[in-house]
């Protein structure tokens, strides 16, 4: 389904900040203008709500921010989404497992917050399906950042009409 993944994306947000008001300030660097892209409504849903969850759930109490950045690049049809939030962040030498499945960095701290460790391992499944890429940056007790890397449609000056 084409979508235009900027509405697709505040509808997400706009359902976190209903639950989430209070604890967490939700920031949108997001054009206003339309990126169109083919997506399964459904697993791209999942792997956004897991990694909005994520930036939530591994962050402390206090002053909680989760940082969204969306840019396209035209040149190459592609576009990148920032999901960056301040929480614990994760030492350098371990973010490159997050993806692996049921790796998860801290065992005692996750066992005490629930889930299974997959999120991340479906998420790239559904990235990879979509022909597209998904890394994280990451500075131990200062924040996380996931990158997702998109195909996306470009609208030429005929599509338009003239
Ligand atoms: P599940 O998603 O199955 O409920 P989970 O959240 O533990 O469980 P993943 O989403 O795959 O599993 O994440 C794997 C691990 O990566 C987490 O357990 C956590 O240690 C680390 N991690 C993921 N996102 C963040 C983040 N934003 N900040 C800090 N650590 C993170
Ligand atoms: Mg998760």
């Amino acid at each position: 389904e084409i979508v235009d993944f900027n509405m697709f994306l505040n509808r997400i947000i706009d359902r976190f900040e209903m639950t989430h008001k209070d604890q967490v300030n939700f920031v949108r660097n997001i054009p206003s203008t339309p990126i169109f892209t083919e997506v399964a409504v459904d697993k791209m849903g999942q792997v956004l709500d897991n990694v909005i969850s994520n930036a939530i759930k591994y962050s402390s109490s206090t002053n909680k921010k989760v940082e969204f950045h969306v840019k396209q690049n035209r040149l190459y049809n592609r576009m990148t989404v920032q999901i960056k939030d301040n929480g614990l962040g994760i030492p350098a030498s371990k973010v490159d497992r997050i993806f692996e499945r049921f790796y998860r960095v801290d065992k005692g701290r996750a066992r005490k917050m629930g889930g299974t460790g997959l999120g991340l391992a479906i998420s790239k499944e559904i990235i990879e399906a979509h022909d597209g890429k998904i890394w994280a940056n990451s500075v131990e007790n200062k924040g996380t950042t996931i990158f997702i890397n998109l195909p996306c449609e470009t609208l030429e000056e005929d599509d338009w009409g003239a």
